[in-house]
């Protein structure tokens, strides 16, 4: 039995637990659907060519697991069809996957993010079952997704679905394997590890990451070039991005992508999209190229002069006068990361509140004051300004004036984040929502008067 039943001609989910199956708006929905299905029986139809499939468990681990209904003993109950689906529901997890699901809250706790395993977020009618949910800085949102050797050699079929709704719900897909056909799959940012035992993945020791994190090689398409031009057989003459394999610790996977310094790109070549994680200095350098090849995107600063720019997107918290302060960073994220220009500690979210000190701008509470909040109009502003500064960079040729409009689009960038950041947190939004809404407005000027978009005096 199992609570959660897929309709697939209906396409929506029907929740037994509810006496509305989770759908007030289809008056009596249990006796149509009941009935339908027992007119089925009735005809000798067999129940895999039905309409119901299992939506929980079994939908998650990617098998389709027909379902028919009964009444028993008064009670509304959806069956299994088939014995090995059943026990789907009954089997615990495997200790390597709740070794995973544990290694993984640590290593966020050790960065000063908190997280749950199994948790369900309600989207609407539906929700989003995540096998451990991560709260990152800035209001990010991580969902791990552990499939193990025990996941069956197809593998989880609806990657992509699930993968989408979890992003486009404000929820950063992070799928990890011990399997190679899997990680080899680009349905989602697939890292994996060596097929371990739970009591070494368990081990605060080296859990080492062999797919799925590239560095970009940055290169000009010239006769010095080693790579071969992915545009054909001659020299373009352009700059070209190259991403390389690249090791990395697990748990400075979790911290650094909860810290937004690594982030998740795809990467598109001839003949496939490719979807890995990179630093976000990378990608920015990558956004860089594809605004425009005709010249290498500068290297990021390293030299360690607290004042200059910074390659990072603006996922920190920005200091208000563009004063560097030197706060405490986050907890140490290791090795592979050193080179990235340290960030201002996390910013204190109400997801993930930091024992730290409190940081400018923010009460004890590390909440946001009520004065910095800004209107929704001052957040777009802010967005226009930025992609303006950067559409300008487009329009250089000039190295020195590059540098500087870069310098420009950057801090710009760094404010439009800011302000959408402190007008979520004021308004108890969904930050990655507010982000989207903001960007379609500030690239449609009409965007303030779109019905979902209403000015800021209404949305006060
Ligand atoms: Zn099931
Ligand atoms: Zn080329």
């Amino acid at each position: 039995m199992a609570n959660i039943v897929w309709h697939r001609k209906l396409r929506i989910y029907l929740d037994l637990t509810r006496a509305d199956l989770g759908h007030e708006e289809y008056e009596d929905l249990w006796s149509t659907v009941y009935a339908m299905d027992r007119m089925y029986s009735a005809r000798g139809v067999p129940v895999r060519e039905r309409e119901l499939q299992c939506g929980g468990v079994c939908q998650e681990t990617g098998v389709e697991a027909p379902m028919f209904l009964r009444v028993r003993n008064g009670r509304r109950e959806a069956v299994h069809e088939r014995a090995e689906d059943e026990e789907r529901h009954t089997a615990p997890l495997s200790d390597e996957h709740k070794a995973y699901q544990e290694r993984i809250l640590k290593a966020a706790r050790e960065g000063g993010y908190a997280g749950d395993s199994e948790v369900r977020t309600r989207v609407g009618r539906s929700w989003i079952q995540t096998d451990t949910l991560i709260e990152g800085a800035d209001g990010r949102r991580f969902g791990w997704e552990i499939q193990l050797c025990s996941a069956g050699t197809e593998g989880p079929r609806s990657v992509r679905a699930r993968a989408s709704r979890a992003e486009k719900n404000g929820i950063t897909p992070a799928w990890h394997t011990d399997r190679a056909d899997y990680a080899n799959r680009h349905d989602s940012h697939w890292t994996r590890s060596d097929n371990l035992p739970a009591y070494v993945i368990a081990k605060t020791g080296d859990l080492r990451v062999v797919s799925g994190y590239r560095t970009l090689d940055f290169w000009r398409c010239d006769i010095h070039a080693v790579h071969p031009c992915p545009h054909g057989a001659r020299r373009c003459g352009k700059a070209h991005a190259t991403p390389t394999p690249h090791g990395i610790l697990f748990d400075d996977l979790v911290r650094g992508t909860a810290a937004g310094l690594i982030v998740p790109i795809q990467f598109r070549t001839a003949t496939k999209q490719h979807r890995f994680w990179v630093t976000d200095a990378d990608r920015d350098r990558l956004e860089d190229l594809q605004a425009d090849d005709t010249q290498l995107p500068p290297a990021p600063d390293t030299s360690g002069s607290a004042d200059r720019a910074s390659y990072n997107r603006p996922t920190c918290r920005p200091t208000r006068e563009a004063e560097p302060s030197p706060l405490p960073a986050p907890a140490p994220i290791a090795t592979a990361l050193h080179h990235i220009p340290r960030q201002a500690a996390p910013p204190a979210s109400e997801a993930a509140p930091l024992p730290a000190s409190p940081v400018p701008g923010t009460d004890v509470h590390g909440g946001v004051r009520r004065e910095d909040a800004v209107g929704l109009e001052a957040v777009i502003a802010a967005q226009q300004a930025a992609d303006l500064t950067r559409r300008r960079l487009e329009q250089l040729s000039c190295d020195e004036e590059r540098r500087h409009q870069r310098t420009a689009w950057f801090e710009a960038a760094a404010r439009a984040q800011a302000a959408v950041t402190r007008y979520a947190q004021a308004k108890r939004l969904n930050r990655f929502e507010v982000e989207q809404r903001v960007r379609r407005a500030a690239r449609d000027e009409a965007g303030l008067q779109r019905p979902g978009c209403p000015p800021p005096e209404i949305r006060r």
